[in-house]
This record gives C-alpha cells, sequence and structure tokens, in this order.
C-alpha cells in the first residue's frame, strides 16, 4: 500500500461500485493520480448485487429517455471495447408485464433506432403461454457484465484503500479525508448516508435481491419480463433478478428474509419460462441509489448553509441563478442511476472526466443542486439543520 502521508492526489473517489471505479479508471487514463476508498472493497455496495444488464430503458419521450439512449450506446462500445473479457453480448427479448408496459413499450418500438426484430424460434420455444401472448421487443444486440470483474479491472493499478470515510474536510486548498489528501474530491457512495450536509439531495435507496441457479434449461438470451434473465453463462450459471422492496431498509436493524426473496423470484421466472432442476447457487442483495425525480446526478453539490446565508430570501421564495450559489470547492457527486447504473457509469464518467479534465460544463439537468432550491423553500418556516 502506497504511504498516504506523502502522497496529494489529484482526485480522490469515495465509494467504489461502478461509479467509482468507472470514474477512477477514466481519470487515471486521463492522466490523473487517483485514489480510491471503499469501506467494505470493490465492487461491495449496490454493484456487487446487480445483474448488470446493459439494456435500453422502455420510456416515453423526455429527458430521461433522451439521457438513457445515448447512455446505452456508449456502454455497450465502452464494455465490450475496454472490458471484452467481461461483457457477454447476446440477444435481448423485453416483454411488457402490464398494459401500461405494453403501451410504453409500442410507442419505444415506433421511435427507436435500435435495431429490432421478430423473436427467433429457439427462444419463442422457451416462453410460457402467457409470455408469449404479450407485447415484446427483440434486439439481436444486448449485453450483461461481470459486475464484480468489471469493478476490479477498472480499479487495478489505482491506489485502493479500505476505510469507512468521514468528516471529509477542506482546508489549505486540498481535501483531507482520513491521512489522505486530495485536490479533487468525488462522491460515489450510492444510497449509503451522506457525508456531507446535503439534505436537499433528494434520493432513495431501493433494495434488491438476486439469485444466481443452475437449471437445465439453456437459456440462449437476455430476457426482461417480470424479472430478469440472464443467458447460461460458461459456467453454467443463470442470474434471476431482482426484488425491489423500498420498505426493507438494511441501515435498520431489520433482519433480511432470503427464502422469500428467492421464492419471489423464482415465481416470477416460471411466468415467463419453465426452468428444471433449478438449484439456487448463491444469494446478491443490495441497494440501488434513486434520484427523486429518476435522472441520474453528476455536478458540483451547493453548500446550503453558505448559500441561504449569502440568499436568505431563497427561503421565501427569491429565484437565484445556480450560477450564484456558493458550492463547495472542488467537489463532486456521482449518484441517482437507481436501477441503470451499469448502464449509466460510463456516460457520467466520461462527462467527469470532461469536467474536471478538459474544463467542459456538464448539463445541469444532470447536477445534484437541481434540487437545492426547491428544498430550501420548503424550509421557510424552519431553523436552519441539515443531517451529514
Ligand atoms: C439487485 C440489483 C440488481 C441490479 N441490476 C442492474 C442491472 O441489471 N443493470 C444496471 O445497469 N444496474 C443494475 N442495478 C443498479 C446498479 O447496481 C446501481 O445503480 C449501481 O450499483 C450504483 O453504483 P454506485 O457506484 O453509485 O453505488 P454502490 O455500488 O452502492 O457503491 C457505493 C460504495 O460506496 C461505499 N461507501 C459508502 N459509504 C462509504 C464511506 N463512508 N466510506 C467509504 N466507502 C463508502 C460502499 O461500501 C459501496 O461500495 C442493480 C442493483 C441491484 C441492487
Amino acid at each position: 500500500m502506497p504511504t498516504s502521508k506523502t502522497l496529494l492526489y489529484d482526485a480522490l473517489i469515495i465509494g467504489a461500485g461502478i461509479n467509482g471505479c468507472c470514474s477512477a479508471y477514466l481519470l487515471n487514463q486521463a492522466g490523473l493520480r487517483v485514489a480510491l476508498v471503499d469501506k467494505e472493497g470493490i465492487a461491495s455496495g449496490g454493484s456487487g448485487a446487480a445483474g448488470a444488464f446493459i439494456s435500453p430503458k422502455i420510456s416515453k419521450a423526455g429527458d430521461l429517455k433522451e439521457i438513457m439512449g445515448v447512455a446505452h450506446a456508449e456502454a455497450l462500445e465502452f464494455y465490450s471495447s475496454h472490458f471484452p473479457r467481461f461483457t457477454l453480448r447476446k440477444a435481448l427479448l423485453h416483454i411488457a408485464n402490464n398494459p401500461q408496459e405494453s403501451d410504453k413499450l409500442d410507442c419505444f418500438k415506433k421511435e427507436t433506432a435500435l435495431h429490432h426484430s421478430p423473436i427467433d424460434e429457439p427462444l419463442k420455444s422457451l416462453l410460457s403461454s402467457e409470455a408469449s401472448k404479450d407485447t415484446y421487443i427483440f434486439f439481436e444486440d444486448g449485453a450483461v457484465v461481470d459486475a464484480q470483474g468489471v469493478c476490479s479491472a477498472m480499479a487495478e493499478g489505482i491506489d485502493f484503500y479500505r476505510f469507512k470515510a468521514e468528516n471529509p474536510l477542506y482546508r489549505n486548498d486540498v481535501w483531507e479525508v482520513g491521512t489522505l489528501r486530495a485536490k479533487h474530491l468525488i462522491l460515489s457512495i450510492g444510497a449509503y448516508p451522506k457525508l456531507l450536509p446535503i439534505d436537499y439531495v433528494g434520493l432513495r435507496g431501493i433494495w434488491g435481491h438476486r439469485i444466481d441457479i443452475r437449471t437445465t434449461t439453456h437459456i440462449p438470451s437476455i430476457i426482461h419480463h417480470h424479472v430478469s434473465i440472464s443467458p447460461t453463462n460458461k459456467e453454467g450459471i443463470v442470474a434471476i433478478g431482482a426484488t425491489h422492496d423500498v420498505h426493507f431498509a438494511p441501515f435498520s436493524n431489520q433482519d433480511y428474509d432470503y427464502e422469500e426473496g428467492r421464492r419471489t423470484l423464482l415465481q416470477k421466472a416460471s411466468k415467463t419460462l419453465d426452468l428444471k432442476d433449478v438449484a439456487v447457487v448463491k444469494d446478491y442483495t443490495g441497494l440501488r441509489s434513486g434520484s427523486n425525480d429518476y435522472l441520474p446526478m453528476l455536478g458540483r453539490l451547493v453548500n446550503a448553509e453558505a448559500t441561504l446565508e449569502k440568499y436568505p430570501n431563497i427561503r421565501h421564495g427569491q429565484t437565484v441563478v445556480a450560477s450564484e450559489f456558493v458550492y463547495y470547492p472542488n467537489l463532486t457527486m456521482i449518484n441517482g442511476s437507481g436501477g441503470y447504473g451499469f448502464v449509466l457509469a460510463p456516460y457520467l464518467a466520461k462527462r467527469l472526466k470532461h469536467y474536471l479534465v478538459d474544463a467542459q460544463p456538464y448539463d445541469f439537468l444532470l447536477s445534484p443542486s437541481r434540487f437545492f432550491q426547491r428544498w430550501a423553500k420548503r424550509k421557510k418556516n424552519q431553523s436552519y439543520t441539515t443531517t451529514p
């Protein structure tokens, strides 16, 4: 391990999930001296639980659809060219699982530039009668990545420190976290407790469970229906995931019921096809970190206390342009990718690199500070307090 006392990094990244690892990889490639910190290890949070499908998001027209479309194309290209060893390219079948989804899918099919075709016969013969009747889209080109493998490969050659980061401090023009020092601090800690008083950043954790199984049924393609089912990999494993549980909170003392989670997943998979001789070989659980408006986050963080001191009337409805807010210096957040962290990470990390290295602005639509003004107004009758 490097002797941290003597090292001043260009960028210190807290959180070694897909967002932290991808950022570390691209910043390191751009020539920055990067340190990566995680309290558990590489891909130990939501990223370690992910099925890591690189699938298009089926959504109606709007900002989210635009961003996800670009992110999906960039991700397919990025993983395939930089990490082919951890990227499995396979056809992808998406079947609607309710009438609203069916409408969305019909609109998406009319507008998408992605190549799609009628479902092929070997795959069709596997489907249950329910799945065969539902609206679907079949892409000849999809992908799934090995979450742990790709994160570890990205972090290779980068100084990694395992500890829980607390109370980051900016003084003498550098950020200090424990004994580490860096010019830029990047927070990519997913749905874990915030490290600074940034209550305005609207995030929620959504618990998910996926399983690896062995089955004598060979799955040739990626299938998304009531759950996602991976193609059979070269070790003979099929991944099934994931549950979406907004009520389970891992930071409370609740116990998670693994048996119940397995039952739910297998029962949902059985609506799509008949999996024979199933044995569950591994469970994965973790939190997705979703933003309140479903858009991902990349950008600087407002120092709420200093901004409200400068513009106290924001609380009473005064509109202030975002460039006038007081920001923490050299501090950037990447977060809020919800169930699409692996799709979005190359997109976000590339724009982080453009911002930090090439001084190119990022889109304010992505900024975590987009939530600040509305949050401040809601606080007008309360004394000012935030919780880190
Ligand atoms: C079951 C499941 C299935 C999913 N399937 C897919 C999928 O198929 N495709 C897809 O694109 N996405 C999928 N996702 C979503 C994707 O996994 C997330 O969007 C992504 O993992 C978010 O990555 P992250 O780096 O932001 O956060 P995380 O992976 O949660 O990483 C945050 C890291 O920060 C560390 N940390 C937190 N606080 C501190 C601290 N104080 N000090 C040091 N370290 C700290 C944690 O230990 C953790 O490792 C899935 C998620 C789940 C849970």
